[in-house]
C-alpha cells in the first residue's frame, strides 16, 4: 500500500499517470503477446475520455493459444504436481508481490475503470491479497476420507484439481473479482485462462505477470483479452475447457450454460446480477448510522456493485426521517470528483455508455410516477466524464422498472411499508436473490427475516460486512454458486472415490 506516512498527492499520482504505460497485449504460457488477428481496440479512461492504452482484441485463435498451454502446464504437472507447501509458498510470494506494485496496480484500476484511488488502495487492493493468502493458506486442510468398509476392503476419496478452468470477469472490481475466481482455482491446482472484462483489463494483465514474477510457472495463469462474444464465447464453448467460472451479468450467465451444453458439459459457476434490499423497520437501533450504511450501500463505487442496496424497504414511521438524513448526509459523504485525487469518494461510473443506461433507468423512474428526492440538480457534476450523480427516489412501488431491474449505477429507491409481512414480499418480489439486510432492535424479528428473506447473503444491523470465511454468493437468478470460504476451493476439485479389494 502507499506508505500512509507520507501519503501521495492528486499531483503526485497525475504525475505517475503521465508515464505510464499499461500493457494492453495478452499473457499467454508467461509472454506477453499480440492478437493473431492483431486486432486492438482502444482502452478509455472514463473520467477524461483518454485512450490509456491499445488493448489485444482476442479471438477463437488466442482463446485456443491460451488453454493449449494451460493444458500443457496441466499435463505435465508443472503446478498440480508441487507438493501444496511448495504451491502455498508461491502463491504468499505472488500476494506479497502485488503488494509491492500496490500503487502501479491502484494507478491502473483508477484509470481503466474510474474508481476512487483511496478506494482502491483501502478496499479493493486489502480484499485481493487477503483472498490469495487465504487461499494458500487452505491449501493443505483439505483432506480426503477413508470410509469404514468390510473387512478385504479399503475405500478412499481424494480430491483432485479438474484441469484448465476459464475465468471470465467485470469491471466493477476488476482485479478483486478476477482473484476470487484465480486464487481458488490456483489453490487447487488446476491451470487457469483469465478473459478479463474488456471495459477494464489493465490491471489483470500486470497481475498475472506477477504470479511469474513471484516463481509461478509459466502457462499456468495466462490471460486473453477481448470482447465477450469473440473470446468470452470462445472460452466458454472450448471442449478442453473443465470449469468455467463466471462473474458478470445474469443475461450473459445464461449464454454460458447455454454454450456449456453446446459443448463439453463443462461446470459453470455464475456469480451475477442483483436489486438487493434493505429494511429498516421503526425500531433501528441508530437511525442516524443506518442511514449512512444505507449511503454506503449504494452510492460506493458509484452504485457498480453487485451487492448493492438498491431497494430501500423503510417502515413508515421512519420514513420521513430517514429520506430527510439520507439526502442531507449524501451530499457530505458523496461528492463526484477527479478518481485520482485522495479526497474523491464518487468517481464516474465505467464508460459513457455505462452512464447513458444508468441515466436511462433514472429517466424510466421519472415517468413511471417515481418522485426524485436527489440526482443531477444537486451535485457539482465535474466538467468532463462519465458521471452520474447520486440519486435518490422516494413513492416508489414493487411494480416500478426502477425496483425490478438492475441499474449499476448510484441509483436508490425508497419504498414504504406498514408491516414485517408485507416487507418480506418487497423484498422477496424480485427475480434476484444476492444479498439482503435488517435493520431491527428486535432479535426475534431479525431472525424470522433471515429466514423468511430469499437471498445468498443476509445482513443484520449492518451491511457489507464480512471476512473470507464468508460464502459469497445468491439464491434464484444471482448465481448458482459461493466464492469465498475454503467451500469455494473445493469447488474447483472433484472427488474420485478409489476401492481397492485387499482379500
Ligand atoms: P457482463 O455480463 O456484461 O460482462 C461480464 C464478462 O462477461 C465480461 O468479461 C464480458 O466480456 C463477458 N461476456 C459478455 N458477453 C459474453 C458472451 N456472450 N460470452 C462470454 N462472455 C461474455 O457484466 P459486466 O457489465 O462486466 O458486470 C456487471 C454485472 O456483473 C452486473 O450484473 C453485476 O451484478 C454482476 N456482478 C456480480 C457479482 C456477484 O458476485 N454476483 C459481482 C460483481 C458483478
Amino acid at each position: 500500500m502507499a506508505d500512509a506516512t507520507t501519503p501521495l498527492t492528486r499531483d503526485d499520482w497525475h504525475g505517475r499517470a503521465a508515464t505510464l504505460r499499461p500493457e494492453g497485449r495478452h499473457f499467454i504460457g508467461g509472454q506477453l503477446l499480440p492478437s493473431r488477428s492483431g486486432a486492438t481496440f482502444d482502452c478509455i479512461n472514463p473520467a477524461t475520455g483518454a485512450v490509456l492504452a491499445q488493448v489485444a482484441q482476442g479471438d477463437a485463435a488466442d482463446i485456443d493459444l491460451a488453454v493449449s498451454t494451460a493444458q500443457a502446464a496441466w499435463a505435465d504437472r508443472r503446478w498440480r504436481g508441487l507438493a501444496p507447501r511448495q504451491r502455498m509458498d508461491v502463491l504468499l510470494r505472488f500476494a506479497d508481490t502485488l503488494e509491492r506494485h500496490a500503487d502501479e496496480l491502484a494507478l491502473l484500476e483508477t484509470l481503466d475503470m474510474g474508481k476512487p484511488i483511496s478506494d482502491v488502495l483501502n478496499i479493493d487492493l486489502p480484499e485481493v491479497l487477503r483472498t490469495i493468502r487465504y487461499f494458500a493458506e487452505c491449501i493443505d486442510k483439505i483432506d480426503g476420507a477413508v470410509t469404514h468398509t468390510a473387512p478385504g476392503s479399503l475405500h478412499m476419496i481424494v480430491h483432485e484439481p479438474l484441469g484448465v478452468v476459464g475465468a471470465i470477469s467485470p469491471w466493477n472490481y476488476p482485479l478483486l473479482m478476477a482473484i476470487w475466481k484465480v486464487a481458488p482455482a490456483l489453490a487447487a491446482g488446476n491451470c487457469v485462462v483469465l478473459k478479463p472484462s474488456e471495459q477494464a483489463p489493465l490491471s489483470c494483465i500486470r497481475m498475472a505477470q506477477l504470479f511469474v514474477e513471484s516463481g509461478g510457472p509459466a502457462g499456468v495463469f495466462n490471460v486473453v483479452n477481448g470482447l465477450g462474444p469473440e473470446a468470452g464465447k470462445a472460452l466458454a464453448l472450448h471442449p478442453d475447457v473443465a470449469k468455467l467460472t463466471f462473474t458478470g451479468s445474469t443475461a450473459v450467465g445464461k449464454l454460458l450454460l447455454a454454450y456449456a451444453g453446446q459443448s463439453n458439459m463443462k461446470r459453470v459457476a455464475l456469480e451475477t446480477g442483483g436489486k438487493s434490499p434493505q429494511i429498516f423497520f421503526d425500531d433501528v437501533y441508530d437511525l442516524d448510522a443506518a442511514v449512512d450504511r444505507a449511503i454506503g450501500g449504494i452510492y460506493d463505487n458509484a452504485g457498480q456493485v453487485c451487492n448493492a442496496g438498491s431497494r430501500l424497504l423503510v417502515q413508515r414511521g421512519i420514513h420521513d426521517a430517514f429520506v430527510a438524513r439520507f439526502v442531507e448526509r449524501s451530499a457530505q459523504l458523496y461528492t463526484p470528483g477527479d478518481p485520482l485525487d485522495p479526497a474523491t469518494t464518487l468517481g464516474p461510473v465505467v464508460s459513457a455508455a455505462h452512464r447513458g443506461n444508468v441515466l436511462a433507468h433514472v429517466e424510466r423512474a421519472r415517468e413511471q410516477g417515481a418522485h426524485q428526492a436527489m440526482g443531477d440538480a444537486d451535485a457539482a457534476m465535474p466538467d468532463t466524464g462519465a458521471f452520474v450523480a447520486p440519486t435518490l427516489f422516494t413513492g416508489t412501488n414493487g411494480a416500478m422498472d426502477i425496483n425490478r431491474l438492475e441499474v449499476f449505477g448510484p441509483v436508490a429507491s425508497v419504498m414504504a411499508f406498514d408491516t414485517e409481512d408485507e416487507a418480506i414480499a418487497l423484498a422477496n418480489d424480485s427475480v434476484y436473490g444476492l444479498a439482503a439486510a435488517v435493520w431491527t432492535a428486535d432479535l426475534n424479528r431479525a431472525h424470522r427475516c433471515v429466514g423468511a428473506l430469499e437471498a445468498g447473503v443476509v445482513w443484520v444491523n449492518c451491511f457489507g460486512d464480512g471476512d473470507m470465511t464468508q460464502p459469497f454468493g445468491g439464491y434464484k437468478q444471482s448465481g448458482n454458486s459461493r466464492d469465498k470460504h475454503i467451500d469455494s476451493l473445493r469447488s474447483y476439485m472433484q472427488g474420485k472415490s478409489a476401492w481397492f479389494n485387499l482379500g
